[in-house]
């Protein structure tokens, strides 16, 4: 029988670079520096509470939007950061992961024939999110090697379709962090419309830097705001897909509509688990940024005498660097070159250019023991 031919939502779109990189190096054995994801445990007191709180029923489903502790510990925790205090009941959705509450939050804004402005290098989910909503992306190229924004450029594209504008900061993969400039330039820029933003805060806490600029912070950017944080980053499970979004009672009205027919809600104890944790150790957070700040720089000691290039690193668990004394490879060649030749797998940064701009940079993910990391070094320097 002849399969059903389905003409595609989303002709254009492949196979993450996340998955095809991760794919690549497992089949050489290589040592994967690409998706990013950390190499050692989280917590143990963590798993304890979330093993304790599925031995002790929380194995149906908790309510729609998330457990009540987990919600409260997320307010504490961003009135505490940033001075602003979110409503537990109206305000605060647990979701399963970022990309589940970026998906949701455009899915409830994004209209056909709307216009969303992004920043490219660009996080792979949101083109393709755009898109299925019918809406189209304006994207703003940032140049390296400091990838800062031009704000009269930004005001340029904004129009009467444009719905939202979409920030990543502190940002992936080019480890910039925007400032209090930068959130001030964004205000005027929004002030008298109705565009919304949206926040993609999933490093929040791990900057090298200034402080995070939360669009929490500032009750004139909040109003208009969804702001998503991920608990994969911040606790290293990144594979429990658990984060949670922000945004005032219209918008999370709006928000939980999408939300409870997509996934409805999310796992049972971990929420708990991870309530229990907030709860207990509310400063673990805080010393993210010093625990990979140490990483950042022992990465970076590796890498001096070899033939990569640096850039600044000011944010996340990545290291850009550029490859141009090594050879003149397109960006997926070189990164498929290295994982297969040299043993060390990156991702293109190309793969976050919807243009297919190549900048000759490959991105590393430092979020691994020391032990990983010097291994790589090892194999890089000898590139
Ligand atoms: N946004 C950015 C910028 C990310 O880097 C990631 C994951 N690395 C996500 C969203 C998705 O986060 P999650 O795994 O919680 O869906
Ligand atoms: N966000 C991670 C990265 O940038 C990957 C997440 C994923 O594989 N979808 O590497």
């Amino acid at each position: 029988m002849a399969a059903a031919q389905l003409p595609s939502r989303l002709p254009s779109v492949g196979t993450t670079i996340f998955t095809v990189m991760s794919r690549l190096a497992s089949e050489h054995g290589a040592i994967n520096l690409s998706q990013g994801f950390p190499d050692f445990s989280p917590s143990s007191s963590l798993l304890e509470r979330v093993t304790h709180h599925m031995q002790n029923g929380a194995n149906q489903y908790p309510p729609m939007a998330g457990v009540a502790p987990l919600r409260e510990a997320i307010a504490e925790k961003v009135e505490r950061l940033y001075g602003a205090r979110y409503d537990v009941e109206s305000e605060v959705t647990v979701t399963a992961g970022a990309t589940q509450a970026l998906f949701t939050a455009i899915a409830a804004c994004v209209r056909p024939g709307d216009e969303v402005i992004v920043f490219a290098p660009v996080y792979d989910s949101y083109l393709p999110a755009i898109t299925l909503q019918g809406g189209t992306a304006k994207v703003i190229n940032l140049a390296p090697p400091a990838f800062r924004p031009d704000w009269q450029e930004v005001a340029a594209a904004v129009n009467a379709r444009t719905r939202m504008i979409i920030l990543n900061t502190p940002h992936n993969p080019t480890g910039t962090v925007w400032t209090a400039e930068d959130m001030a330039a964004l205000a005027r820029l929004v002030r008298d419309t109705d565009i919304v933003l949206l926040g993609d805060e999933v490093y929040e806490h791990i900057f090298y830097t200034g402080r995070h600029e939360s669009l929490a912070r500032t009750a004139e950017l909040r109003e208009r705001s969804f702001v998503v944080s991920s608990f994969g980053k911040t606790y290293h499970i990144t594979g429990w897909k658990i984060a949670y979004c922000l945004a005032p009672a219209a918008l999370t009205a709006e928000f939980r509509k999408v939300h409870q027919f997509n996934v409805f809600t999310v796992h049972h104890p971990s929420q708990l688990g991870l309530a229990d944790f907030m709860r207990a150790d509310p400063g673990f957070a805080d010393g993210l940024a010093s625990f990979y700040r140490a990483k950042r720089d022992f990465f970076r000691q590796q890498l001096e005498g070899s033939r990569f290039e640096l850039l600044p690193c000011d944010g996340t668990y990545f290291q850009l660097a550029r490859y141009d004394r090594i050879n003149d490879m397109p960006d997926t060649e070189f990164a498929r070159w290295l994982t297969i030749e040299k043993g060390v797998a990156v991702i293109p940064v190309s793969a976050f250019m919807p243009d297919g701009t190549d900048h000759g940079l490959v991105r590393f993910c430092f979020a691994k023991n020391e032990a990983t990391l010097s291994a790589a070094g090892e194999k890089l320097r000898a590139v």
